[in-house]
């Protein structure tokens, strides 16, 4: 206590001649310089938490040892612990336990809203609304902030353009400057711009790095990817990250050109914490140390520790090689202490930083939990992010919006009433079966709503851990819906991915309608082809029969908490759905990786000979490119001007017509083409986009400015240049269809 007292004390007298980080790496180094070996690689653990505490802290089992570990200081943070409850009482053994009193950290997946849940991050991207996304980051905070949690293990920036993977719904889709902007947003949003500042957390940006990239998009699968690809399309999300302050940085599970993240020195040291100045702390993913024996990279638990930590990775979560092994690893000289002392500096000015010092508490405020959890402000805010995160995908005839007085409306499919899928995967604080669904949104808006099942699409509730099994024989219900649909006037339609399809673990090698349900909507298709097909999905499916048949098609994703209210509004009318896909919808899984910035083949095609690039029984494009959405009203471009004599700034300007007459919002899109260049560029990438709102008829021009940052890349040594000469330009809706021009960079 009383060496507690002579550090604040210390530290106190120092405030008021530096700075605030200055202030902050002084009463770190202090608090260093006292603390034993053992103490610090205590720092560097992460234990998981107790699930489900009530009462007194179990000191049974496993929770004995952790107990233990708590008051000997050898737990720097924990995971998974929530409730200002459970927080305040582990906080309180390590407070008042320990020999030196460093409060716990306390991290949790906090992906997309705590109790209150936002539309899934892949669905929140397709609104390319970055205030709306900073809000809704806000919000997760908000709750989880007040739920006794310091930091969340979000945003996942990982770009990927494999549709197999299930973890594309937990990111900003396919695109490097679209996923770096989202990004930054949501780092923004949890951390506000002051950590200390009641309702902010501590963000961590992973999975550093290649993650996105599994071969086949199977999940933990190997990376392997050339260095165009790692500095050009990869990192950049994480540097900007690096730019905006993000505090921590999760390593990941993936070997990347041979070397496991967690051990890669390149990666975490020579360019996270070098070149780019992390000032953060990097942590590993869950046991991603320990998997490294499996990678064959590590022989057992001591390699690990000496390999991670050498490596950069600063904090352990559970591999349990760090409280094991570190201590001996640097009495032997395997790890020098100059490593553990930089990895603990990190762990403590995020501490500092988060004001723990100040109060170990400060997130542990029972009325304030009460309060925040589930507030109305926060349903309407995640309310008006599903809205725009919808996507428009086709509404051949207008069939939508529907009236108001549409009569004999049908609602089909498992998902309809379904009040758990639409939560999405990651979202682990919130209550099962919490969402408003499809169905119960529509009824508020109609007393024409009739609901037939159809078919089960799992064999039995889906959980976030177990195995997805989908109902692939059991047709009751098949015969009512069929029915049903002969009798209505309008079908909607409810298909797609249970919420708990995409997400870690989750790739499939097929993207389409899992189970029955493509044969339920062709069936009730050829009793009523008055079909407006509402999607849930967790990544891009392969549609290709719906595309050509069903007149309307709504992309709805997993839209959170307020699905069925967001759902409704589009489909009356309410809200004019202005969403754009951030990842291509494929034609078929054999074309994925399927993205809009390729490079350009030598052969392009297409021409007569067999001899270009292209498959012989499956055409060259998507079924839906990327940045494609649709409106109920109808933009046009015109005025395309490119005026490139300051060659700092080019400055490209189109103007926006809302044609139609109703209000509408519209993406408005650039694209650019370096023609040539020492190394091949895409044959597209998208530089700039603004989104904005047009009454009828109203025409806004819309002005970009290209400067090195947008006209330069990455060479392979990682360095960025800028060559001069021609570059394509185009200006647009979606990634296909715009005007276009060109300009000479002099
Ligand atoms: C995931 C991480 C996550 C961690 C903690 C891992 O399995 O890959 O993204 O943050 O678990 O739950």
């Amino acid at each position: 206590r009383i060496l507690q007292a002579l550090i604040v004390l210390t530290l106190i007298t120092t405030c008021s001649l530096y700075g605030q980080d200055k202030n902050i790496d002084q009463k770190v180094d202090s608090l260093l310089n006292i603390m034993t070996l053992e103490e610090k690689v205590g720092q560097m653990n992460q234990y998981n938490g107790f699930w489900n505490i009530t009462g007194p802290v179990p000191k049974e089992g496993n929770a004995k040892l952790k107990y233990e570990h708590l008051k000997n200081g050898m737990v720097g943070s924990m995971l998974n612990v929530r409730g200002t409850e459970n927080a305040r009482k582990l906080q309180e053994i390590v407070v008042n336990e320990t020999r030196l009193g460093i409060p716990l950290l306390f991290g949790f997946d906090v992906i997309h809203g705590q109790k209150t849940i936002a539309p899934i991050p892949l669905a929140e991207a397709a609104s390319w609304d970055l205030d709306a996304i900073e809000k809704s980051a806000r919000i997760a905070a908000l709750e989880a902030t007040a739920e006794g949690i310091h930091w969340t293990f979000a945003p996942m920036i990982d770009i990927s353009r494999d549709a197999r993977w299930g973890r594309v719904m937990e990111g900003g889709g396919e695109d490097t400057y679209l996923g770096t902007k989202i990004g930054v947003a949501r780092i923004k949003g949890f951390q506000g711009n002051d950590l200390s500042a009641p309702g902010t957390m501590a963000a961590c940006a992973k999975h550093f790095a290649g993650y996105g990239f599994a071969e086949a998009g199977k999940d933990y699968n190997t990376v392997d990817v050339g260095t165009t690809t790692l500095y050009n399309v990869i990192l950049p999300p994480f540097k900007a990250a690096v730019e905006n302050d993000v505090k921590t940085v999760m390593n990941s599970f993936n070997t990347l050109n041979g070397i496991p993240a967690t051990a890669d020195a390149f990666l975490q040291r020579d360019i996270l914490k070098g070149k780019w100045g992390f000032e953060g702390f990097v942590i590993s993913d869950w046991g991603s140390g320990k998997e490294m024996i499996d990678h064959g990279f590590a022989k057992d638990l001591n390699d690990v520790a000496v390999l991670s930590a050498n490596a950069g990775s600063d904090m352990d979560m559970e591999s349990y090689a760090y409280v094991t092994h570190l201590k001996e690893a640097v009495e032997k000289g395997a790890v020098k202490m100059s490593v553990i002392d930089d990895a603990v500096r990190r762990i403590l000015k995020v501490k500092y930083e988060l004001g723990l010092f100040d109060d170990p508490y400060r997130y542990c405020n029972p009325e304030r939990e009460k309060e925040l959890i589930s507030h109305p402000d926060h349903h309407a805010g995640v309310l008006d992010m599903a809205k725009k995160s919808i996507v428009l995908l086709k509404n051949q005839g207008n069939l939508l919006p529907l009236s108001k007085d549409q009569k004999k409306i049908a609602v089909i499919g498992a998902l309809a009433n379904d009040k758990n899928s639409p939560l999405g995967s990651w979202r682990l604080a919130s209550d099962d079966n919490s969402a408003v669904s499809v169905l119960e949104g529509l009824k508020e808006f109609s007393s024409e709503i009739t609901y037939a099942k159809g078919p089960d699409l799992t064999k039995g509730p889906l959980t976030f851990i177990n195995e997805v099994e989908i109902n692939e024989t059991n047709k009751s219900g098949w015969d009512q819906a069929i029915a049903l649909a002969k009798e209505s006037e309008v079908v909607i339609m409810v298909l797609g991915e249970h919420g708990f399809q995409s997400g870690e673990g989750r790739s499939r090698a097929n993207l389409d309608l899992p189970g029955l349900q493509q044969e339920l909507l062709e069936d009730v298709y050829s009793v009523n082809k008055n079909i407006i097909l509402v999607l849930n999905n967790g990544r891009p499916l392969t549609i290709p029969w719906a595309a050509e048949n069903i007149p309307a098609i709504v992309e709805a994703w997993h839209l959170g908490s307020e699905t069925g209210h967001a759902v409704a509004q589009v489909l009356f009318g309410e809200y004019n759905p202005s969403g754009k896909l951030p990842m291509t919808f494929p034609r078929s899984v054999g074309q994925v990786p399927i993205y809009y910035n390729p490079y350009s083949t030598g052969r392009p095609g297409p021409i007569d000979l067999v001899f270009w690039s292209h498959y012989t029984d499956e055409s060259n494009t998507p079924q839906y490119p990327f940045g494609f959405g649709l409106s109920y009203t109808e933009f046009g471009y015109s005025d395309l001007k490119i005026d490139a004599s300051n060659s700092r700034a080019i400055k490209v300007s189109v103007k926006v017509t809302n044609k139609g007459n109703r209000f509408g919002e519209e993406v408005c899109q650039l694209y650019i083409r370096d023609r040539v260049a020492s190394v091949v560029r895409p044959v597209k990438e998208l530089k700039g986009f603004e989104k904005f709102g047009l009454k009828p008829k109203e025409s806004r021009t819309v002005e970009f400015v290209l400067t090195e940052k947008e006209l330069g890349f990455f060479n392979g040594q990682g360095d960025f240049i800028v060559e001069k000469g021609a570059f394509n330009v185009m200006v647009g809706t979606s990634s296909t269809e715009g005007l276009t021009g060109s300009f000479e960079l002099k």
